[in-house]
């Protein structure tokens, strides 16, 4: 366990504060971005199955909106608090930014464990946090999407809520929805194989063939999942995978040096993506404390589970093998992890610039869904590697000509694009 406690706000500041003094922003533009434009924090009663009541805490936040309507996932998570989703909205403004979609940023959550809930309870939490916030989300203004432990049912129960209160279709109110219900082919696998994308395009840069990179993975969820996919298919292998368990409260990590077997793991994880630890053992995986993910000798880490967990505290534990790490999770990692990076010389491709593959690809089931004309998987996925590697190039080239880490160069560029939006609109 983690003996400090990290505010993720605090940290989206911080990164902010050093962005702004880069860029010499005037004092006006700070105060508008160094906070969330707009607020909102409701309480959702659901009637459980056992017919009694219980109130959920809710939440809204749009961060900016300058570029475009706010655009970003909601959470369910028990450990979910109002800085946590600021962070992240803050977080989505930076990443439609970098990637250079015409959209802003917001986060939603509810407070939460998914794990406890049946079918029924979710589809009433989903329509209940609907009910309180539609008037201020819809396709011109703020657009939902999945995050952490929500999924396409989720989204479409949502939509449906939202379609019901308002009384039309709108099916680019919400993206992430199921193929065939208004969403995109590619979306499931776009966010794991964007931070691939990213990878890649590094790998290229640092002189390094795929196919003799080793990784380690934090987390077993969506994110994670598609990145392996993208991985393996690129030559790669993954030693090692860490997975949250449900009934210990802790994780584990499943490790096996020859390489793990993707389909073998999915086989034995449940949808949130915890791996069942004695079926894996049965396959020959070494069932390791959680935090052993990070110690693996490899070349390539790739946090992509929660905020927060490379930090002062275990950043010392890792292997000076590791020279790459992409983040695939949202603030993974904290600032002083980071500058131990940025010290031993570990490129690495940031949260919002490598996790930025998920809100490309709602970005184009919001285009289908107006054009009510779908794509095929192949042209989905081609232009969400058009849209990746420029975004990768275009930080990679400011960082190497400023002589900029890829953190601050993704920053410079995305606040950049924000705060000439607020000023062109005449706000600041
Ligand atoms: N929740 C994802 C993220 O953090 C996707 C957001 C979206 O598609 O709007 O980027």
């Amino acid at each position: 366990m983690k003996s400090v406690n990290y505010n993720p706000f605090h940290v989206a500041q911080a990164q902010f504060d050093s962005a702004a003094d880069l860029l010499g922003l005037d004092d006006a533009t700070r105060a508008l971005l160094r906070n969330p434009i707009r607020e909102f924090h409701f309480l959702i009663p659901v009637k459980m199955d056992n017919g009694k009541i219980q109130v959920f805490k809710g939440f809204r936040i749009q961060h900016n909106d300058a570029r475009g309507p706010a655009k970003g996932g909601l959470r369910f998570h028990p450990q979910e608090t109002v800085d946590t989703v600021r962070a992240l909205s803050m977080w989505m403004t930076w990443k439609t930014a970098v990637a250079d979609i015409p959209l802003g940023g917001g986060k939603g959550g509810v407070v939460c464990d998914p794990h406890n809930l049946s079918g029924d309870e979710q589809e009433r939490l989903c329509r209940g946090w609907v009910r309180q916030v539609y008037k201020n989300i819809g396709p011109n203004m703020d657009i939902p999407a999945p995050d952490v432990m929500t999924n396409a049912q989720h989204m479409l129960w949502m939509l449906d809520e939202y379609e019901t209160l308002t009384g039309g279709r709108y099916p680019g109110a919400i993206t992430g929805k199921p193929v065939g219900m208004g969403g995109s082919l590619g979306r499931t696998e776009a966010t794991g194989y964007g931070a691939i994308i990213t990878l890649r395009e590094a790998l290229k840069e640092l002189n390094m063939d795929p196919g003799n990179t080793t990784a380690s993975v934090q987390g077993f969820g969506n994110v994670s999942q598609y990145a392996i996919e993208l991985y393996l298919q690129l030559g790669g292998t993954v030693v090692c995978v860490s997975a949250w368990d449900q009934k210990d409260q802790t994780s584990y990590a499943f490790a096996k040096k020859e390489g793990v077997n993707l389909e073998e793991l999915r086989s034995i994880s449940n949808s949130f993506g915890g791996i069942d630890k004695s079926k894996a053992a049965d396959l020959g995986y070494s069932v390791l404390p959680g935090e052993q993910w990070l110690e693996q000798e490899v070349d390539i880490l790739i946090p992509a589970a929660l905020e927060n967990q490379i930090n002062e505290e275990n950043v010392n534990q890792i292997s000076k093998q590791v020279k790459i790490v992409v983040e695939g999770a949202n603030g993974p990692t904290t600032p002083e992890a980071s500058a131990v990076f940025e010290k031993n010389g570990v490129f690495i491709i940031p949260d919002f610039l490598a996790n930025a593959g998920g809100v490309t690809c709602s970005y184009f089931e919001q285009v289908q869904s107006n054009m009510n004309y779908f794509w095929t998987k192949e042209e989905v996925l081609s232009k969400l590697d058009t849209k990746m590697t420029n975004a990768f190039l275009s930080v990679s080239n400011f960082a190497m000509e400023n002589n900029l880490s890829m953190r601050s160069a993704a920053y410079a560029i995305s606040v950049d694009r924000v705060a000439r939006a607020c000023h062109d609109r005449g706000w600041v």
